[in-house]
């Protein structure tokens, strides 16, 4: 049996004011919420004083991106040994907004996991095609070659704890999701991509969660299908009404 996980990307969103209202309302509703893994992921800045605020919930602390060395001369850069130090335990790798906007390659993003892994961080490895790439019938292709790369030359037993998510470029922050058969499709051809790569009961055991627009009323049908897990959630989540509702889905 998975445990479904729902996961809250801020991304580059609020100021302080705003993180400690949200994060207030959040422990309000979800502080003691057992029925799935919650996590949320604010921006570097935050990570601490929302550290701080979720001791003792059950409310995981996530960030959305970090370096592969642990210390050094890279101005501008975040640790996975500063993320532990702040009580991260997950971190997203290679979102596709790190891949377009900064140029994140399947080499760096498998060197992250890595590094990640080595200490104790649970990556939330995004995958997932452009609108392009699906038009012209090679979304299968892409996403493949992405989990290749970013998986080669990891261990089974790692790859178990590692958390993918699905999310098609068309359909984040676009208000187009990808219909449940959609994910579904896909969340099937990536457990037989892990399949061949690391075995059946790794894939069996791998949470993948969908990511695009989910919103409080499509989660429900997006978490009816076998192979989605939980969902990674963009926009719904920067509202503590829209993200309780998300992860409370298995209620309504
Ligand atoms: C995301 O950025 O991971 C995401 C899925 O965004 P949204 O929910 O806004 O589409």
């Amino acid at each position: 049996m998975r445990k479904s996980i729902i996961g809250g990307n801020w991304k580059m969103n609020k100021t302080s004011k705003e993180v400690e209202e949200l994060v207030k309302g959040l422990i309000q509703e979800l502080g003691d919420y057992k029925e799935v893994d919650t996590v949320i992921f604010p921006p570097f800045i935050y990570l601490e004083r929302v550290g701080s605020l979720l001791k003792g919930t059950s409310i995981a602390l996530g960030a959305q991106n970090m370096f592969w060395e642990e210390k050094g001369a890279y101005t501008g850069e975040v640790s996975p040994l500063m993320l532990v130090d702040v009580g991260c335990r997950y971190v997203i790798l290679g979102h596709s907004e790190r891949r377009q906007h900064f140029g994140e390659t399947d080499n760096w993003i498998n060197r992250k996991i890595k590094t990640a892994l080595r200490f104790g961080l649970t990556p939330v490895l995004c995958v997932g095609e452009r609108l392009e790439e699906r038009k012209s019938g090679r979304a299968e292709e892409i996403v493949s070659s992405q989990l290749k790369g970013c998986l080669s030359g990891i261990n089974p037993s790692q790859v178990e704890k590692i958390v993918i998510a699905y999310e098609p470029v068309w359909a984040i922050g676009t208000g187009e999701t990808a219909t449940p058969h959609q994910a579904q499709q896909m969340h099937r051809f990536i457990r037989e991509n892990l399949q061949e790569m690391f075995g059946e009961s790794v894939a069996n055991s791998v949470r993948i969660q969908y990511g695009g627009s989910v919103k409080p009323d499509n989660i429900k049908q997006l978490m009816q299908q076998q192979d989605v897990d939980g969902a990674l959630v963009g926009g719904a989540s920067l509202s503590a009404a829209s993200f309780v509702k998300i992860v409370k889905y298995g209620e309504n």
